[in-house]
């Protein structure tokens, strides 16, 4: 095998061909140059793993073709030893200042030519493995940022989505408050710990009155929106951060509210009843306001393990029922002790 191509540049014959043929001999592919611009052909045809450069020559000199090689960025990098008779100081230097690896001077001896070559190529190949290795190491290290950018884009998606997805999974979309499922979970979460607390848990159930007729009247788009205010309206009466205002269905609310008595949760009953109807929602076709009302069945329970909050809703529906039919806009309550209070209002 080669141990690597030269290219050697001297306007002398005789030094041309005795260096080359020593080298041949010493296992290197070499090339020959008897001008500056003929080896810069050369070059140009193909790159050479080293250059043994002349200095006085005619056309170009040896300063000049080795300035022209290190401004170009596909030869800039390749080795070159300048190999001339001039022996001052001087010539070291800009030898040295034009890009020059190494200087030997004429007369050579072999041994010192061979030694020099082999040096600067080894020289050459690990500079070339270490370019090549940072350039892969840079590579490396731009995909891993790329991937690491997707990563965290996909991340903030997929937070992004499952915040949706959890909002959407537990707001009724028409009225925009919790929706049936939620309510069901908290009901059962406030039961299990006021039940350890032995604290009491109060539930109002609301329905708005005449509310078909009010769809009849003005339309399931008004009825739509008139849900709405209402459902915003609820919301807004309650602040404790454990109290809830759902959608239980159709035109009913329900509100959970944890650690209140029943005198709290008439109270706050009260305020459901005078809030509604100061929305002051036209009804023309109500029988008891001429604005929308609603009628609510309230109770308070100290939750029981062994009961459900089923209990607690069915106990509200049935004092919802007496509520309208007591009247409509005011509400029922039943207590603790499962009597019934029905002059609510
Ligand atoms: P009451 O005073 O006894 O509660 O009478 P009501 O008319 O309110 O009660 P009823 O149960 O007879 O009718 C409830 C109406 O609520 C019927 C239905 O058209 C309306 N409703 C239920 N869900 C929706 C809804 O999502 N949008 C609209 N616009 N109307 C709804
Ligand atoms: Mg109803
Ligand atoms: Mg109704």
């Amino acid at each position: 095998m080669s141990k690597g191509s030269l290219l050697v540049v001297d306007d002398t014959p005789d030094n041309l061909r005795i260096l080359s043929q020593m080298l041949t001999e010493q296992g290197y592919i070499v090339r020959k140059a008897l001008s500056g611009s003929r080896a810069l052909t050369s070059i140009k045809n193909e790159l050479p793993d080293l250059i043994l450069l002349d200095i006085n020559m005619p056309d170009l000199n040896g300063y000049e073709v080795c300035q022209r090689l290190k401004s170009s960025q596909i030869t800039e990098k390749i080795p070159v030893i300048f190999i001339s008779a001039l022996d001052e100081m001087m010539d070291k230097i800009k030898a040295f200042k034009v890009g020059g690896v190494d200087y030997i001077t004429k007369p050579f001896q072999i041994e010192e030519v061979l030694i020099r070559v082999e040096h600067q190529l080894k020289l050459y190949k690990l500079q070339n493995q270490l370019n090549q290795y940072n350039q892969k190491l840079r590579q490396e290290v731009e995909q891993r940022k790329k991937v690491e950018k997707e990563l965290r884009l996909s991340k903030l998606v997929l937070q992004k989505t499952n915040k949706k997805l959890n909002t959407l999974s537990i707001i009724d979309s028409t009225t925009g408050i919790a929706n049936r499922r939620h309510l069901n979970k908290v009901l059962l979460r406030e039961w299990k710990r006021l039940a350890r607390e032995n604290q009491p848990l109060s539930l109002i159930l609301c329905d708005i009155d005449f509310f078909k007729n009010y769809n009849d009247t003005y339309g399931h788009v008004a009825g739509d929106r008139c849900l709405r205010i209402v459902a915003q309206a609820l919301k807004n009466i309650i602040h404790r951060p454990n109290d809830l205002v759902a959608r239980f269905g159709g035109e009913e609310f329900a509100i959970v509210l944890p650690n209140t008595n029943q005198q709290g949760v008439k109270t706050i009953a009260q305020t459901v009843n005078a809030t509604i109807e100061d929305l002051k929602i036209p009804h023309a076709k109500s029988t008891v306001s001429n604005y929308i009302t609603i009628s609510a069945g309230v109770t308070t329970q100290i939750p029981q393990y062994e009961q459900t909050p089923q209990n607690l809703i069915h106990q509200a529906d049935m004092v919802l029922y007496l509520a309208k039919q007591q009247g409509r806009n005011c509400f029922v309550t039943q207590n603790i002790n499962n009597t019934i209070d029905q002059n609510s209002i």
